[in-house]
């Protein structure tokens, strides 16, 4: 599509984002027989899985002990291209409008598009990673202090402090424990949030835990050379020489799009009913981006197959009543 174009096809689903749920909702709407675009901003498709940790073990996936994030992408690619649906990369929605009962228009970068059905799957959108925000280790972003990990293998036999407690901050001093020739994760409670057969993993591993400790101060001359860390409890201060300093202290979501977009939005995402509905009519949302009402929220990538698969067949049948929501086996072969 050529800047300023329209493509005037009304498509039954337009899926916006190209992560995880929103490969699968492509894949299942095929399945459904639907007429299929999937719109993504960036010029790959994977979401954070490609951009931010195509080289981390994920281990919480069904069928697999342990999948790296882009072997993932690449199986989830294959079976949403099955069906033949419509692939818009590099392509950033900035509105959606409701034009009619079953028609809404999608407003690009690069041009207009028009759907029956939209189903957001933009993840945590753009999100920002939270910085520890210390002067002396931003510093030394990109030079020893990296918030994001592309290549794991760059920190081989390195010294390498990771930061936090939650699930990131555990996976990655999983996946780099017999990389780096050593790991010290830094927490600053002593209760982490993360999934607990992994915590044990890492209390049992070759990584050293400092807790609670938080960091004070990074010190370096061009690149980061060592950290100065200050235990929460006693006050006592210790300076470790480490090659590189991971913090992994969660991200921030930006959802006032959404609000500009007509749709209600609490501090956790767009907000959904259980058929994965919004509150504008024939908008639906999946994964990380939604905000279930009434319900509790997992970012996890199953949790946003699953609602991929249950927003995928509510826009089904949303578009024709006579569909049933589940195909079970009434799928039947007109001749
Ligand atoms: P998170 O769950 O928000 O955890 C952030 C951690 O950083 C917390 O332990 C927090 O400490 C700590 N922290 C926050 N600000 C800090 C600061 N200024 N200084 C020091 N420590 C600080 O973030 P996440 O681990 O990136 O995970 C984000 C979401 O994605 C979660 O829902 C997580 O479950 C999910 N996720 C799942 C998987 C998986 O299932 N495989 C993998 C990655 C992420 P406190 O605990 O003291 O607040």
């Amino acid at each position: 599509m050529s800047p300023g174009e329209i493509d005037r096809d009304v498509y039954d689903i337009t899926i916006v984002g190209g992560g995880p749920a929103g490969l699968f909702a492509t894949f299942y709407s095929g399945i459904r027989n639907m007429k299929t675009k999937l719109i993504e901003a960036s010029p790959y498709l994977g979401g954070q899985l490609a951009t931010l940790y195509p080289d981390k073990y994920i281990y919480d996936v069904p069928g697999y002990t342990k999948i790296l994030a882009q072997e993932l992408v690449k199986k989830l690619e294959e079976q949403a291209l099955q069906f033949n649906p419509t692939i818009r990369l590099n392509e950033k929605v900035i509105a959606i409008r409701r034009l009619g009962e079953k028609l809404i228009e999608l407003e690009t970068t690069k041009g207009l598009h028009y759907s029956k059905t939209v189903l957001l799957t933009t993840g945590a959108g753009a999100i920002s990673m939270k910085k520890l925000g210390i002067p002396s280790v931003e510093r030394f972003e990109g030079k020893g202090v990296y918030y994001a990990v592309t290549n794991k293998w760059a920190f081989r036999d390195k010294k390498v402090m990771i930061v936090g407690g939650g699930d990131s901050a555990i996976d990655w001093a999983l996946n780099l424990k017999d990389i780096a020739s050593e790991v010290i994760l830094v927490h600053r409670r002593t209760v982490f949030r993360a999934q607990e057969a992994k915590v044990m993993e890492v209390f049992h591993s070759n990584v050293r835990m400092l807790v609670p400790y938080v960091i004070k101060d990074a010190h370096g001359t061009e690149s980061l050379e060592s950290v100065t860390l200050i235990n929460v409890e006693t006050g006592e201060e210790i300076t470790l020489k480490v090659d590189a300093l991971i913090p992994q202290i969660g991200y921030e979501i930006d959802n006032s799009i959404y609000k500009s977009w007509g749709l209600d939005v609490d501090e956790r995402g767009v907000k959904v009913n259980g058929r994965m509905e919004t509150n504008l009519p024939g908008v639906f949302a999946a994964g990380d981006v939604a905000s279930p009402i009434d319900s509790i929220k997992l970012s996890l990538i199953t949790i946003g197959f699953s609602q991929a698969i249950i927003a995928v067949n509510c826009a089904k049948h949303y578009i024709d009543p006579s569909a049933p929501v589940f195909p079970g086996h009434t799928a039947k072969l007109r001749l």
